[in-house]
């Protein structure tokens, strides 16, 4: 099954169609892979993420469009602004699907335009619409301006008025509903002055046997709608409950674990208040995305969705905040300005601890009061980070240029690794997140990462990699490393393919679902390599940039234990860290430094020179 790939220059007007190799298909299976393969072919060390020789790559996966459940998902990958390595964050929604239908399984976009710009495609149809009147406007109101022109149907991604002002935490938003929130992707459509990317398909997703993956939907379909109950009913909301419980809600910017707030912050209050109808992704029957409406203190519209877990946790507990209007309107806001709510929440919690600790006074703040717990605050901090505006333009570059601003001092309240802000899985309560955190290739990401939690009572999917007994959260040896490099693996793979992480199908159903839509007679093993094959070469790129082991680590703050609360006196020790990283090295094939050995990129067909 060979691949379609769409080049679009900006600076040239260029528009060419290209065939992908079968092998290459094979190789990398689309979204995050495919990705690499080509970054790693059009960038070189002295390519900045700003510069408009920096590509910009929309790829759908082997199963997008696919129609099997969780597959309405695609991936966009570029050199992220925020930690100038390799970036990818996936999406879901119908914008993938949609590529597809249009024919293409990715979508490379480089140069840069001289005035702000859209693309449209339809199928074969690709024009560069240049278009200054939609500079500077909301998401919303571009989403409304680009429907009227072209119709409802047609789906939408674009960066918001953060990504136009280059902030390199603004991310792409799909149809006002589902983010690439990670990495800066926003700004690096800015800075190729590319506002929107507009898309309607006619053709068929190519299925090479209908009928096998038909009985592959209808056998499980029970089984997975039964095993999403609680998806279905509050979305991602309904963990906070359970991970307070544990422990391991993220408090006060990080230094607690358990919030009085949080009931307040549930599944449960969030769709008992204020939900008003379920929405989904293509295909999907889990149906997990809540669309709230509010008309009280705060006036939220339903066009924006509604916060999911990590929005919640980040505007929520992060910031002390306890009433969920707030954070519903900082969601909305965040979806306005075309804001990542993670690093947002982040930033934000960050402010907060230095103002409590005086490193910001009211005179830095313009008067706000910007202790935790201060929802007015909160809300105000994004329209000013937005605009960049005062305090916020310092903290409209993210925590650690932030820190490097204010005072070096305050480092040890900025939660990031590699520059990109903590998402809101607790390390203390997950050891092997903590230890994922600190090697992925893209920062602190919690996507192609491991929650512990999963496995402390069952070991569940982890059977498929030999291990046989449940594993304790809270350990961090080399039992636990083996898993994190496998199942990780794992979760690079659905990456690349792109397969959405909470849809619970089995390893064997995985397979079949890449026969059906292949007939490649895959295994469970060659999608293993696959992901071992697309972070290894997300490795390869940030080293050619100049990544150092250093900096395969975590803030401090998690290497002092929490003081009370379920997880008291939890902590991962800097040495507990540093060995459980030689293990990760040498089980993933790397040397010493973590750069992957000759005989490592050779086992894996990846052709890549260090320069
Ligand atoms: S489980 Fe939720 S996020 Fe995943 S594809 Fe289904 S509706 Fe979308």
């Amino acid at each position: 099954m060979k691949g379609k790939l769409l080049w679009i220059n900006l600076t040239t007007k260029e528009i060419k169609i290209e065939n992908i190799e079968e092998k290459i298909m094979r190789q990398y299976m689309g979204g995050r892979g495919l990705s690499a393969y080509y970054i790693s072919r059009l960038t070189n060390s002295s390519i900045k993420p700003l510069d408009k020789e920096n590509p910009l790559i929309f790829s759908s996966g082997i199963v997008t469009g696919s129609s099997v459940a969780g597959s309405g998902r695609h991936s966009i990958a570029s050199i992220s602004p925020l930690t100038n390595y390799f970036t990818s964050s996936e999406a879901g929604g119908y914008f993938g699907t949609e590529i597809k239908k249009a024919g293409y399984d990715c979508i490379i976009i480089i140069g840069a335009n001289s005035k702000m710009c859209y693309i449209l495609i339809q199928d074969d149809n690709v024009e560069i619409i240049q278009d200054e009147s939609i500079e500077g406007q909301s998401t919303i109101e571009v989403d409304e301006r680009i429907r009227e022109k072209y119709g409802k149907s047609v789906h939408i991604a674009q960066c918001g008025p953060a990504g136009e002002k280059l902030i390199p935490y603004s991310c792409v938003t799909h149809d006002l509903r589902s983010f690439a929130g990670r990495g800066g992707l926003g700004a690096v459509m800015g800075s190729k002055k590319l506002r929107a990317i507009v898309v309607k398909g006619t053709n068929k997703v190519k299925i090479k046997n209908n009928d096998y993956l038909n009985k592959i939907k209808k056998d499980n379909i029970k089984d997975i709608i039964n095993n999403s109950t609680s998806l279905t009913k509050y979305g991602t909301a309904g963990i906070v409950m359970g991970l307070n419980e544990l422990g391991g809600l993220p408090t006060r910017n990080f230094k607690e674990g358990v919030f009085e707030g949080a009931e307040k912050l549930s599944g449960e209050s969030l769709t008992e208040k204020y939900i008003i109808k379920h929405e989904t992704c293509y295909g999907c029957p889990i149906r997990c995305k809540p669309v709230a409406e509010i008309n009280d203190k705060y006036v939220v519209s339903s066009k924006t969705g509604a916060p999911e877990y990590e929005t919640i946790a980040a505007l929520g507990s992060l910031c002390s905040v306890d009433d969920m209007q707030a954070v519903c309107k900082g969601n909305e806001l965040c979806t306005e300005y075309g804001l990542d709510t993670i690093s947002t929440g982040c930033v934000i919690a960050y402010a907060m601890e230095c103002y409590e600790n005086g490193y910001l006074t009211k005179k830095d703040t313009q008067n706000i009061e910007l202790k935790f717990g201060n929802s007015e605050a909160m809300v105000k901090l994004i329209h000013k980070i937005a605009n960049q505006e005062g305090i916020g333009k310092i903290l409209s570059k993210g925590v650690k240029e932030a820190a490097a601003i204010i005072d070096e001092d305050t480092n040890k309240y900025a939660m990031h690794v590699k520059g990109q802000e903590l998402p809101l899985h607790e390390p203390r309560l997950k050891f092997g997140m903590g230890l994922g955190y600190a090697i992925s290739p893209t920062g602190a990401d919690h996507q192609h990462n491991m929650h512990d939690t999963d496995f402390d009572e069952d070991p569940g999917f982890l059977k498929n990699f030999g291990i046989f007994e449940s594993m304790d959260a809270q350990i961090l040896n080399c039992k636990k490393t083996y898993a994190l490099v496998e199942y990780s693996s794992w979760r690079h793979f659905l990456d690349c393919a792109v397969l959405c992480h909470f849809v619970p199908w089995s390893a064997r159903n995985v397979v079949e679902i890449i026969d059906a839509i292949t007939d490649w007679k895959t295994n469970f093993y060659e999608l293993i390599k696959v992901g071992k094959r697309a972070s290894t070469l997300a490795r390869c790129i940030n080293i050619s940039r100049g990544l150092k082991p250093e900096e395969d680590t975590l803030p401090k703050r998690f290497s002092n234990p929490f003081l009370k609360g379920p997880l008291k006196d939890k902590k991962i020790t800097n040495e507990n860290l540093e060995q459980a990283k030689k293990s990760y090295y040498v089980l993933m094939g790397y040397d010493e430094n973590g750069i992957p050995t000759k005989e490592t990129l050779a086992s894996l067909d990846i052709d890549f020179k260090f320069q």
